[in-house]
């Protein structure tokens, strides 16, 4: 591999600008409705980019990173649903494995296989995810000192200590709100922490372009008819402080 070049992917646009701020002598590209943010963290190359919601859209963003910015690692952070019963608003969940929940071919090939690939499950670089993790112990500490987030924003969405697991994470085109979507798909997927819309399709695509990947996600929701939260100020004041803060230890990690 030659020189590192990182593509960092958010599905909420709020949560991507706490991370525009790290990016040093930022150039704009816009392609296919997306504008990519091109620059330097800690002088290590990044482009930065707003995949919007859903698989295509994450599918064809990270295309983009791979083909056109020849960028050989992806990060994508963002929120997510619980699906684990005991995990509560503000854990961190770093996706070991990625499975398409909505993915269905029976009776060609068994349920959530991927055609042609064999596989149901994607797993994350390992090297990376282990790097990711201390990135993300290490703004945990931050976090507890109080040095990220205010008392008065924490208790507003009750968090209290957020947990950090590494596990299995479902996605599919569908956003889950009721306690049925939820049974439905543990009593299928017993292993699957959380769920979201994007993370297994940038698996996907990573996999069959031999590019490390790692994703990382802030639960946001529990995924039933409480999944109504208010949204846009979780993004703007604690996901996106946990994106940029997570993104910011992993830079102090491996930059140079
Ligand atoms: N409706 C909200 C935001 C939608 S959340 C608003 O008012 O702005 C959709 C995004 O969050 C997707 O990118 C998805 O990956 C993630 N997500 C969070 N909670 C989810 C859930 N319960 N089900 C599916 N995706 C979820």
């Amino acid at each position: 591999m030659g020189e590192l070049k990182i593509g960092i992917m958010g599905a909420m646009s709020e949560e991507i600008e706490g991370i525009l701020e790290l990016i040093d002598s930022v150039e704009e590209i816009k392609i296919g409705n997306r504008i990519y943010f091109e620059g330097k963290i800690n002088e290590i190359k990044v482009v930065l980019v707003f995949s919007r919601w859903g698989k295509v859209a994450a599918s064809s963003t990270v295309s983009a990173l791979i083909h056109h910015f020849g960028v050989n690692q992806i990060l994508f952070t963002g929120v997510a649903g619980a699906i684990m019963n005991d995990l509560e608003i503000g854990d961190i969940i770093i996706g070991k494995r990625y499975i398409q929940h909505d993915l269905d071919a029976r009776p060609l090939m068994k349920q959530f296989e991927i055609p042609l690939l064999g596989k149901t499950f994607i797993e994350a670089d390992q090297q990376l995810l282990q790097t990711i993790e201390k990135a993300v112990c290490n703004f945990s500490i931050h976090l507890k000192n109080k040095q990220v987030i205010s008392d008065d924003i924490l208790s507003k969405f009750n968090i209290e200590s957020p947990r950090i697991l590494i596990g299995d994470i479902a996605s599919g085109d569908q956003f889950f709100s009721s306690i049925e979507q939820k049974n439905q798909l543990s009593s299928l997927l017993p292993t699957i922490l959380c769920v979201e819309m994007e993370g297994a399709a940038v698996a996907q695509v990573c996999f069959e372009n031999g590019i490390p990947f790692c994703i990382i996600r802030t639960i946001s929701d529990t995924a039933d008819h409480d999944a109504h939260i208010d949204f846009p100020k979780f993004l703007k004041e604690v996901s996106g402080k946990f994106s940029s803060g997570i993104i910011k230890e992993y830079f102090k990690l491996i930059g140079k």
